[in-house]
């Protein structure tokens, strides 16, 4: 299996330390609000990238990291903690939005037909060993005290600068202005921040005798060290992960213990929308609740991401979505045919579908080899099943065999038809189609496939 490493730059061949258990982190979402077709793209790709693991006979362990504390406005460690300015917005508290947005992540998830991680980690649930973290790169000398909180001295790490390419002297000169003077460099971050005198930050936990809160790096650094140990073979994120959330979690646990954190690292470029950023002030940030009211489904949605490679910026309209499901409708019709004609033999498509999928992921290219077979070929349970496992579109799911009440009808239509008993043969068929089925008469007789 090839995947391109951020690491490396290059696309490289994976191997897993121990395939019986592939370590894979991937950076959650921050639950302060209903999250946007954008953010759900990575998960689909790693979703994606899961399932190739398993197509390759290994078995995945899991994190996904849920960020319900820490998370400012800005990379800057400055602004507003997102979770506290969804708070003020609803009239909830912290607790409360976290519970909520949490749950309809998940909920989004699972209608995605997204594999379940293995570990789902909240980062509140993480604070004391949070705490360690912090007292590991003191231990090092690697951190430093401002009245804002504890910073990372990003000049004492050498690599600092290595993983995103940073032009250091660059970033120093662009940030002369806004760069606070009680950081030793521009790109010194927080990896705790005490909570000031009337500041209303619920979310607080005594550290050294005051009242604060960690940076968001931490979480990642922390819950990747406690529930996987470094290094994992793959850590995955969005590409606006490289330059600070990700140079920084790499900063503090390599500078706290030494050890490589990931082997790979996988990031999942940006869609627009009609040629546009997604952004509230442009009223695009659709949710899937939005979709839904076009008549699009979160497996649609999938499809549409499938067709494109998670290092493409992409670009979503609801035409392609609809072309898309168009897409994922003619596969659905394609898994039906098994209980209508007999098998053929697919399993040339299936290692061509596999060679794709190993070659850095490349669904589109693994959707066109069945795309040049699906006229002629019928699938069998095992193939359906593969496509599944391969894609997660559930295709087997919904493609139930129909009643035998439904197929004797079928039959009666046939000989209605060869009676030229027309009227009573429209008559079967409306009743089919009022029951979902529509019948498709073809050269080589009559198919049934679900209604929309
Ligand atoms: P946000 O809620 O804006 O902080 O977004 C959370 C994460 O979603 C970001 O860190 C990105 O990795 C990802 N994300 C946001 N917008 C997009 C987009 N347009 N396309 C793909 N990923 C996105
Ligand atoms: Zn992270």
């Amino acid at each position: 299996m090839k995947l391109y490493n951020t690491l490396s730059r290059k696309v490289e061949e994976f191997q897993p330390e121990n395939p019986e258990r592939v370590k894979v982190y991937t950076c959650g979402p921050t639950v302060y609000n209903t999250a946007h077709i954008g953010n759900f793209t990575a998960y689909v790709y790693w979703d994606l990238l899961i399932r190739v693991l398993r197509l390759n006979g290994w078995h995945e362990d899991r994190v996904l990291n849920i960020t319900d504390v820490g998370h400012l406005a800005s990379d800057a460690d400055e602004g507003e903690d997102k979770m506290e300015k969804g708070a003020k917005r609803e009239g909830l508290t912290v607790w409360q939005i976290a519970e909520r947005y949490m749950n309809e992540f998940l909920a989004d998830y699972r209608a995605l037909n997204l594999l379940e991680p293995t570990q789902i980690c909240r980062a509140t649930d993480f604070i004391s060993e949070e705490m360690a973290l912090v007292d590991a790169l003191d231990a090092k000398g690697l951190i430093y005290e401002t009245s804002d909180g504890l910073y990372y001295d990003t000049a004492k790490f050498s690599n600092y600068a290595e993983f995103a390419q940073l032009d250091l002297a660059h970033l120093r000169a662009g940030a002369r202005v806004a760069f606070s003077n009680e950081k030793r460099n521009v790109s010194d971050f927080a990896v705790w921040k005490w909570v000031h005198d009337g500041e209303d930050h619920a979310m607080q936990w005594e550290y050294r005798g005051r009242m604060g809160y960690p940076g968001w790096h931490l979480e990642c650094a922390t819950i990747l060290h406690e529930r996987l140990g470094e290094p994992v073979d793959i850590h995955t994120g969005g590409i606006d992960h490289i330059p600070v959330h990700h140079t920084n979690e790499i900063a503090e646990l390599e500078g706290a213990y030494g050890k490589q954190m990931a082997r790979f690292w996988l990031h999942n470029n940006f869609i627009t929308v009609n040629g546009e950023k997604i952004s509230k002030s442009l009223g695009n940030t659709y949710s899937f609740a939005d979709l839904a009211k076009r008549g699009f489904s979160h497996l649609d949605y999938k499809m549409w991401v499938l067709q494109g490679h998670f290092q493409s910026e992409r670009n979503f309209s609801f035409t392609d979505l609809a072309s898309a499901k168009q897409r994922r409708l003619n596969y659905r019709n394609f898994a039906a045919l098994r209980w209508q004609k007999p098998a053929t033999d697919m399993a040339a498509v299936r290692d061509m579908i596999t060679a794709q999928l190993n070659n850095n992921l490349n669904s589109a290219g693994a959707l066109a080899e069945l795309d040049k077979v699906i006229a002629e070929n019928t699938p069998d349970e095992a193939f359906v099943k593969f496509l599944d496992e391969a894609f997660g579109l559930d295709l087997a799911k919904n493609t139930p065999d129909i009643s035998d009440e439904m197929k004797a009808k079928i039959a009666e239509r046939q000989h209605a038809k060869d009676a030229k008993d027309y009227a009573r043969a429209d008559a079967l068929r409306d009743e089919l189609a009022a029951a979902g089925i529509n019948l498709l008469d073809g050269a080589d007789g009559v198919i049934w496939q679900f209604a929309d």
